[in-house]
């Protein structure tokens, strides 16, 4: 797994305009079964891939934190919203909340998220492979093939089974 994750960024570069060229016709003329094939792939890749021994999305970039996100963690360490923020967060390019740092705070040296139950919307729905209307979401999951293995996969996964 880890030699897989370390080769991903040159793997996603070396099929970035393949996949340009399929999302760019994806977008235009999307499956009507779109969402349900999605799914389909999204299960069977995550029967296949254990999360708790890759990590890679808490180890690189972490999530942005929504309002409720920082209000529901912020009470979970009994802490003030805006006590919270200073501690952990600041505001990114696009005026988000996101980490100070990676390696995210939260990530312990066993891969398990010490707030799992109530981590950011953005970490639970990540890499966001089983929403609907997914070619809504190319550009972001371009970039998300780069670091996680199980989505690098269901994109694959995706060229072969739907023909454009
Ligand atoms: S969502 Fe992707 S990057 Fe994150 S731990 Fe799971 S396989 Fe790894
Ligand atoms: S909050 Fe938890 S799931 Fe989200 S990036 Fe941090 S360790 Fe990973």
């Amino acid at each position: 797994m880890q030699e897989f994750i370390n080769n991903l960024p040159k793997l996603a570069k070396d099929k970035h305009k393949e996949n340009k060229t399929f999302f760019t016709k994806l977008k235009k003329k999307p499956p009507k079964q779109l969402d349900y094939i999605m799914q389909e792939l999204h299960e069977e890749e995550f029967e296949r891939t254990d999360c708790l021994e890759c990590a890679n999305c808490c180890k690189t970039t972490g999530p942005l934190f929504t309002n409720k996100d920082v209000e529901r963690i912020a009470k979970y360490f009994k802490m003030k919203p805006q006590q919270f923020i200073d501690t952990y967060l600041r505001i990114d390019e696009d005026n988000d909340y996101v980490l100070q740092s990676v390696p995210c705070t939260f990530l312990g040296a066993d891969n398990y998220c010490s707030i799992y139950d109530v981590r950011p919307k953005a970490c639970a729905e990540f890499p966001h492979t089983d929403r609907k209307k997914f070619q809504q979401i190319s550009n972001l999951t371009m970039k998300n093939v780069a670091i996680c293995p199980a989505a690098y996969n269901i994109v694959e996964a995706m060229k072969k089974r739907i023909n454009l």
